[in-house]
């Protein structure tokens, strides 16, 4: 085990120093060395050790001991202190260093404080159902959101007007109790939160009738909404400060609206694409064609199907798919894909022309078309069974 420093020599004040000398340079080297600001190696044991040495000589009882007795009369080395008495000392009754931190400067080496803090409200979410083409090309919506407010009748405060709030006995205001411990090394004093007042400092002796003394109460409020283009099913859009107040001046919360799409009945969305079934007969797919096929922007385009096309062919149309959600300029494309219709039901003048071009076809297909004529002749058993 290292030597120990003296007290004073950590604390670098005379051995006659007031209480007030301590204090100072106490407050001095702990800003000085507090890990949070000193990013030097040393600096978190540096600190451990000038914390040690205020609680030791901070406390009168504590330093004369150390005075006496130096490092022994206060550490609880077993063995057997000076002066025949055996001292037993439960370190875990010492204030930790947080608390001490905060009580010289009103907060915790981690941004703690013990009350009153500033919290940032709640983030809150809704949802908002899109028709197809608003997701894809954006709107504006507004929409019905509740959120806690602070009461109009009694402006917060939670009394009925006309009353006032009444200091909190146990506490006298202050929002937190102490508890004294004392042990043979002096008194520790630890700080809680008031259970009687919950930390306020006031309690309410006549509750406001609208919130019941909660001050707060529960508001719609009307939001609009700009959605951008390319939003999605389950796309969050985000409203910075529009979600639950903060207390005590903290921010308040975000609010998330979650994106519901309906359905259309052409089209099918699949990240920036947008997919189109087109059903064409046996013809056009042995023949081609040239069709005119709608776009989601509202007119039609023409889509040539070349000559011996298959059933599932997909088609890619550059830029007539929906915005990326980040770069509105980008669109994706739109995928056609073919489905050749078999007729279920022909006409006798088809039927002869199909039995004529039946019989000019070999009874085994050639093998590119053989895809195309399984499927036919599954399509054929299906109408016939
Ligand atoms: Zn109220
Ligand atoms: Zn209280």
């Amino acid at each position: 085990m290292a030597v120990k420093r003296d007290y004073y020599d950590v604390l670098g004040v005379p051995r006659n120093a007031s209480q007030e000398e301590i204090k100072r340079a106490y407050k001095r080297l702990a800003r000085q060395y507090h890990p949070d600001i000193n990013k030097s190696p040393d600096a978190e044991e540096k600190f451990k050790e000038i914390n040690e040495a205020y609680q030791v000589l901070s406390d009168p009882e504590k330093r004369r001991q150390y005075d006496l007795f130096g490092h022994a009369g206060v550490s609880g080395v077993a063995g057997g202190a000076p002066g025949g008495v055996r001292v037993d000392v439960d370190f875990s009754g010492f204030p930790d260093l947080t608390e001490i931190f905060e009580e010289f400067f009103g907060f915790g080496p981690k941004g703690r404080t013990r009350r009153r803090r500033a919290e940032r409200g709640s983030d809150v979410q809704v949802e908002v159902t899109l028709d197809f083409e608003e997701a894809i090309f954006g709107t504006e919506k507004t929409i019905e959101v509740a959120r806690w407010e602070p009461c109009p009748r009694c402006h917060g405060t939670g009394a009925e007007p006309g009353t006032h709030p009444m200091r909190c006995p146990q506490c006298g205001g202050r929002g937190e109790v102490q508890h004294v411990q004392d042990s043979f090394f002096g008194r520790f004093v630890r700080v809680a939160v008031c259970p009687r007042c919950n930390g306020e400092g006031m309690l309410i002796t006549t509750p406001c009738q609208e919130c019941r003394g909660r001050g707060v109460t529960r508001r719609t409020r009307r939001v609009a909404v700009s959605i951008p283009p390319g939003v999605d099913d389950g796309t969050l859009v985000r409203l910075t400060g529009e979600g639950e107040l903060g207390r005590n001046g903290g921010p308040p919360g975000d609010l998330y609206v979650r994106v519901q799409v309906r359905p259309h009945p052409l089209f099918k969305r699949e990240g920036k694409n947008i997919l189109l079934d087109l059903p064409i007969n046996v013809a056009q797919a042995a023949l081609g064609d040239e069709v005119e096929i709608p776009t989601i922007d509202g007119g039609t385009v023409k889509l040539t199907i070349p000559p011996g096309t298959q059933y599932g062919k997909t088609f890619r149309l550059r830029g007539k798919g929906a915005p990326d959600v980040r770069h509105p300029n980008r669109r994706g494309d739109m995928l056609v894909t073919v489905r050749v219709v078999v007729p279920k039901e022909l006409t006798p003048e088809q039927r002869e022309l199909f039995k004529a071009l039946g019989k000019t076809f070999e009874r085994t297909p050639s093998p590119q078309d053989k895809n195309f004529w399984d499927k036919l002749l599954d399509a054929l058993a299906d109408v016939l069974g």
